[in-house]
Parts: structure tokens; sequence; C-alpha cells
């Protein structure tokens, strides 16, 4: 107790003495002593004080009451009073002060010890409970909402400063007033009205959002969070309101600008599929008009044009097209469309296309398909053949020589939500110039295409890969590149699709006659005219295949073309064909053999019974003999004539004659019979020719400095081909000599027959451009 500093106030000199004995007897330390409330006053400052033990009263200007009244103002020291009398009045009077005790004269130890104890303890108390209150004042003062408290009748019995500031209202204007009387504005708001039925029985927590009026009436949209709470037995609320002026205001503006957003999206639509249509319906009728003139008798430099115009045309139509899907993905208003589809087919039809583009390239587009590969798919045939579509364009546009490769496979099948799921990787690998590692990043960008030399002089408005990027996005699958500058590039999509359930039977077929099998999946129905039909040809000779591409067109005929018997093979398993124009002699797999597996088919695989007429050059009984042997129907010699192929097709098909053989055509004019009436496509095709015989005699020669023999019989069995077809006899004749000595190893004459077959190219070709020429003047 030594440390504990005490004043002692007391008039009585005796008696402030025997107070100081006793004090310093317990262990206390006596400050000072004074015998009136002025010296005090005029001294406390100074001094460091725990506690005045104060008589009541004090003969000079101020009892102690009094000066203890004036001590509080400035000072917080505790004082105990002491006092000769006990009477009610002056008790009244300590007691108002909120004394920390109080001793009755003369003093005994015991009790004079016990009250200053008790007394500094209390002190303690008070001081701690005081810090915490502030503590707690503070905190509520720093809230940035106003937290208010009520009691159980909804009285305002807290109002925090903010709440001060906010409503304009002081804790005095409010505190003890029911909180509707003060914030409740009598607008046609009833939330507040609620709230305050709710608030006495809330249990938990809660909030409302109230219109609540400021000190001018205004009303303030608030949320008001309620808790229940209980102080000392006595149900209480704690309300926390929040001004939502400032949000309300942001999210109103937000909404605005929102609808202005929908309204200038919805215009854009609107714009953008009026000026689409605007766009294409005269751009069909270019489309339409081409095609019309295309059909029409037109000088070859006419076709060219019109080929030009009709390529410029559907190249803008396709990125018209684009455009369109392109907004349409932006604002999320493309849907998919759910169907029942064959991902090989789709496959199949686009390396067919892009086969049919790029012929005019040294480049093979083909495909690998997966054994295991699951035939129908549900999903958007439409979508995922444009993806398709923009990869290889790109891969066959940026690739001048060498392959086009898509291969498909189906990873981890599994079962999904009770559905066979199988997540489709279709790749396509080029054999072209490459991108740089720099660019790959921004080549799925919107209107991107890899700067530089590199790729000038390409046409292309770059949205393509940002379809596919998005589309795929949209089927939650992805794209991937890799690639080598120089070498090639690799572009891998990957998505999900649902496996089609419905059950689609492989029954064994039912062998009706020769030509019609029904009940299989590749079920064949007679044809009843031509437009019915589906022809598959082989044929690996481009000229060749531009022949017959127009003689089936020409009457509607619908076709797939292949470049040889293995690809004609697995062309069957994909569907079913009326008819197959096969080709003798093809590289990988020649006509004879594919037929022959083709009929040594079992049924459950395709229809070994298909009929195919063989296309060859050769006329000889033993060639005859091998193709009858082969079980094919129909023999066409090359060149072949438009009627013949119509002939050949009514007797196996619908008059289903024998094995019908067309006799070798002789022609001498300068236009081939065949062509009579079609002068235009005879030029087109000879043009084709030109640069065809040209680039095979160059590599015939190149072939001859290296003794590459393979080459030679390779080109030379190419040239043949396609000199047959345009009817360049002696290129032909000096072809299949050279050919025949390659055949059959005798090298000792190539050099002279290089040299008369380039003679006769140069010949043909300068007649041709002569009289191409001519026609031009004309
Ligand atoms: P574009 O219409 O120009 O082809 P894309 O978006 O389809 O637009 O392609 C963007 C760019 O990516 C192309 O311009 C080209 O530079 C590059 N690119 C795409 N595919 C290939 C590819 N197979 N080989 C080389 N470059 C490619």
């Amino acid at each position: 107790m030594d440390n504990i500093k005490i004043v002692i106030v007391e008039d009585e000199a005796i008696v402030a003495m025997d107070l100081e004995q006793r004090l310093i007897g317990m262990g206390f330390h006596v400050v000072e002593i004074f015998k009136n409330g002025n010296d005090l006053l005029e001294h406390l400052s100074t001094l460091s004080v725990d506690l005045l033990l104060m008589d009541i009263n004090l003969k000079s200007d101020m009892d102690g009451i009094e000066l203890y009244k004036l001590v509080k103002e400035q000072y917080n020291i505790p004082a105990i009073f002491s006092t000769a009398y006990s009477d009610p009045s002056t008790l009244a009077r300590v007691k108002a002060l909120d004394p920390y005790g109080y001793i009755v004269k003369p003093y005994n130890d015991q009790e004079l010890f016990r009250t200053i104890d008790i007394g500094l303890y209390k002190f303690k108390l008070t001081s701690e409970l005081k810090e915490r209150e502030e503590i707690l004042q503070c905190i509520a003062d720093s809230a940035n909402d106003c937290i208010m408290m009520l009691d159980e009748n909804a009285d305002v019995i807290f109002w925090n400063q903010v709440s001060e500031a906010h409503f304009g209202l002081s804790s005095n204007d409010i505190i003890g007033k029911n909180w509707m009387d003060i914030l409740y504005t009598d607008s046609e708001d009833s939330s507040s009205v609620d709230v305050n039925k709710h608030i006495p029985k809330i249990d938990k927590n809660a909030t409302f959002d109230i219109l609540a009026k400021n000190l001018d009436g205004q009303g303030m949209p608030m949320r008001m969070s309620v808790m229940p709470a209980e102080i000392k037995g006595l149900r209480r609320t704690i309300c926390v309101m929040k001004d939502m002026s400032g949000q309300l205001k942001k999210e109103a503006e937000l909404k605005r600008t929102k609808a202005k957003a929908e309204i200038s999206d919805t215009a854009k639509q609107i714009f953008l599929s009026n000026i689409s249509h605007e766009l294409r319906t005269p751009l069909n009728g270019i489309i339409g008009m081409t095609e019309l003139l295309s059909e029409t008798q037109l000088s070859s430099e006419q076709s060219q044009y019109v080929n030009v115009l009709q390529k410029s045309s559907s190249m803008l139509l396709d990125t018209i097209n684009d455009i369109l899907d392109l907004t349409k993905l932006e604002t999320g208003k493309l849907e998919l469309e759910y169907k029942e589809l064959s991902v090989k087919s789709i496959v199949m039809k686009i390396v067919e296309q892009y086969a049919y583009e790029s012929r005019n390239k040294d480049i093979t587009v083909n495909y690998e398909i997966d054994d295991f590969f699951p035939d129908k798919f549900i999903g958007d045939e439409f979508r995922i053949q444009q993806i398709l579509s923009n990869i290889v364009d790109n891969a066959v546009k940026f690739t001048e020589k060498g392959h086009v490769t898509i291969k498909v496979e189906a990873q981890n099948i599994r079962y999904s939500y009770n559905e066979p799921l199988a997540t489709v990787c279709i790749t396509v690998a080029d054999s072209g110039i490459g991108i740089y590692q720099k660019d790959l990043e921004t080549i799925f960008d919107s209107f991107s295409q890899v700067d530089g030399s590199m790729t000038r002089g390409y046409e292309g408005a770059g949205i393509g890969l940002n379809l596919v990027k998005r589309l795929i996005s949209i089927m939650n699958g992805h794209v991937n590149v890799e690639s080598v500058p120089g070498k090639g590039s690799e572009f891998q999509v990957i998505f999900d699709l649902v496996i089609s359930t419905e059950v689609k039977k492989r029954d064994a077929a039912i062998v009706t006659d020769s030509s019609t099998i029904v009940g299989s999946s590749n079920k064949v129905v007679q044809p009843e005219s031509f437009e019915d039909l589906f022809v598959l040809v082989a044929e690996d000779n481009v000229v060749g295949q531009q022949v017959i591409s127009h003689i089936l067109n020409h009457k509607n005929i619908k076709f797939h073309l292949v470049e040889n018997g293995a690809r004609a093979i697995k062309a069957l398993e994909s569907r079913a064909y009326d008819i197959i124009f096969m080709d003798i002699e093809m590289p990988e797999m020649d006509g004879i053999e594919a037929a022959l597996q083709i009929r040594e088919s079992s049924v459950d695989r395709f229809n070994p019974l298909v009929p195919i007429v063989a296309l060859t050059g050769h006329s000889t009984e033993a060639d005859k003999e091998r193709i009858i042997a082969a079980g094919m129907d129909g023999i066409l010699i090359k060149p072949v004539r438009i009627e013949d192929v119509y002939n050949i097709i009514s007797s196996t098909l619908f008059e289903r004659d024998t094995v019908s053989v067309l006799q070798e055509n002789t022609v001498d004019a300068f236009i081939p019979e065949m062509f009579i009436g079609e002068e235009d496509l005879y030029y087109q095709l000879v043009q084709v020719f030109v640069v065809d015989a040209k680039e095979r005699v160059k590599s015939i020669v190149e072939a001859f400095g290296m003794n590459d023999w393979i080459t030679i019989e390779k080109e030379s069995h190419s040239l043949k081909g396609s000199a047959s077809y345009v009817e360049a006899v002696k290129v032909t004749e000096e072809a299949v000599e050279l050919n025949n000595m390659m055949k059959k190893n005798e090298y000792e004459y190539t050099d002279l027959a290089i040299q008369n077959l380039k003679n006769h190219v140069n010949d043909f070709c300068k007649k041709i451009e002569n009289h191409l020429v001519e026609i031009k003047k004309q």
C-alpha cells in the first residue's frame, strides 16, 4: 500500500494528524494535507494523487461535496468522504456525487482501511469500464453506417455520431423517442411500418429496405440490418443502417447503361442482319446469274472471267456469313442445333471439296479415320463442318506442295449422366509455310493475320480462326496449334460429342438381284432417275477427274471423287453408292485389285455387288478379260464421251444389261468429237493439260538426270492418262511407249523416248496455245 498516494482535506488539524498517522500506519503514503478547498484546487495540478480523503463539513468557503464537484470537472481522482454526521440529507448529497465510499468519524482503523480498499477497487473497475465504453463508442462513431439501439418499445437508446451527421439529429433529439416517430416518412413506402411491427419479434438477424426521413423530411433509401440483443436481461435491438442512395443511383445508372447497350446491341443486330440481307440479296443475284452465265456458250476468255467471278462472289458470301456468325457469337445469340451427324461424312465431304479445289496445286488432301471411330453422334453438324472447313481452307491456302491430312480419332469413350460420350480429336496437318512462334499467340484473334511477307498475297479477312476459337468454345472444346516455319502446321480441335444411341442395325443384306440390296447400313434403293444417283469415281488423273465431274454434273448426278482403289473401298464403308466408275490404273491400289476386294467383301461391310464400271485407256482383249474376271459390270474406254457415261449408267442400272463395252473413238479434228457442243469444256481441260503436261515432262527430264526410273514410270503413266482425255494422240502414244519401257526395265532408249515425248508435248501445247489465241481474236 505504500505506493498509494493519498491527499487529506480536513480543517481540523488534530483530526487531520490523527488520520495521517492511521494512514501511514496502514502503509499509505500521505502526500499532503489541505485545510480548505481553495488550497487543494490551487495545488492539485502539481501533485500525483490516487485518492482524496475529504471531510464533508469544511468550515471555509465550500464544503467537501462542492469541492469534489469542482475537482471532478478537471480530474479523474476518486474521493472518500468522512463526516461526523450521517444525517439523511448529507448522505443524499454525497450519494449524488457517486463517491467511492464514505466513513463516519471517529475513525476505526479496520473500517477506514476497508473503505479505502473498496473505494480504490471500485475506482479501478469504473475506470476499466469507462475505457471499454469509450472504445465501443469510438468504434460505433467511426463506423461508416448509422447505428442505433432500440429498447423493447422501439425507443432509441443509442445513436452514433454517423447517425447524427447523416440524419441531422443529435442524440438528444432522438434518444428516448420511438424511432418511427422520428425517422418514418409518410411516403407511400410501407416497409418502415412493417419493420416496426417485426422489430420486437425478430429473433435473428434480418435486413429491410426502408425509406427513412432526414431532418428536412426528405426520404432516404436505407438498408437496415436488424439484430436482436439482450442486455441485462432486457430485449434490445441493434439497427445498422446503410444509406443506399449512392448505390441505388449506381445500380440505376448501370441498368440504364445496360439497357442502352442492349438497345444498341439489338440495333447493331438489326443493322447487321439488314445489311447482310441487303448484301446477300444482290450477291445471290450475282452468284445465280454467274452460274447461268457459265452454262451458256462462252469463249475461253469469258469462261475464265466467269470462273473468277464465281470464286470471288462465293468468297464474299463466305466472309459475310462469317461476320454475321461472329456478331452472333459476340452477343451470345448463336445457338447450337443438336441433331444426329456423322463426323466421318463431314470430314469426307471436306476432303472431297478441297481435293477438288486444290487440284492446281501439288498437294494431296486426305484423311485418316480411326477404325473404331463411332459412326453417329449428336451435335451441330453445320458448326463442326464450319470449324473444320476454316482450318482446312487455311491449310490448303498456305500449302503449295505436299499434303493436307485430316486425322480423326475418338478418345476417352465413356458414360456421363448415362449418355455415351466421346472426346473427338481432329488434327489437320499440312506441309505449308508454317507460322512463327510469336504469331501463334495472335492468330486466333479477330482480324489477325500473320504480318510480313510470308503471308502477303494470300486472301482472307483474318476472321476464320477467331470464329473457330469461339465456335469450339461454345461447344466446350478447344483448339491447339503447333507449327514449324517452313515445314508446316498442325491444328487440333478437341471437343466432346454424345454418341448417338439410336440403334442402327447392321442387318445382313438381303440380295434380291444383282443390283438391288436392302436392309444393310449400305442400303441401296433402285434409283428411279439420274438425279437419284450417287456415284463414286475412283480416278487419279486430274484431267480425268474434271471430265467425269463435268459429265456427271451435267445431269445433276451427285458423286464423290477418290484418287485410288483403297480410298474407293474406304468410301464404300461410309455410305452407299449406286455405281462406281473405277480407273484401272491407279497408284497404291489399282482398279482391278479394288474391284476384286469389293466383290469378295462381306455384305455387312458394304454392298459387294455394287455395279462397277471400269475406266481404261486400253482396249485389248486381255484387258477386257481381266476387267470381266474382276467382276466389273462395264468398261468405258478413255477418252470417255458424255453419252457413253449416261448410256452405261442406264444399261447397268436401269436396264440391267450384261457387261457393256463401249468402243474407242477415233477423232482427227482439232476439237475431238466428244467435245463437240462442249468446246469450252475442252478448252478448259486442255489448259489444265498444258500446265500439267509441261510439269510432268520437266519432272521426267530431271528424273532421267538422276536415273530415277520410278519417277519416270509414274509421271509417264499420269501423262498418258491426261493426254488420252484431251485426245492428244501422239503424246499418249509416246507416254505409253516410255511407260512400257520403264515397266519392262528397258532403259537403253529412254533418252530418245523422252525427247520424242517432249517434242510431242511441245507441239501439242503450241497448237493449243495458238488455237486459243485465235479464238480470243474472234
Ligand atoms: P484468314 O482469313 O486470313 O485466313 P484466319 O483467321 O483463318 O484468317 O487465319 C489467320 C492467320 O493465321 C492467317 O492469315 C495466316 O497468317 C495464319 N494461318 C492460319 N492457318 C495457317 C496455316 N495452316 N499455315 C500457315 N499460316 C496459317
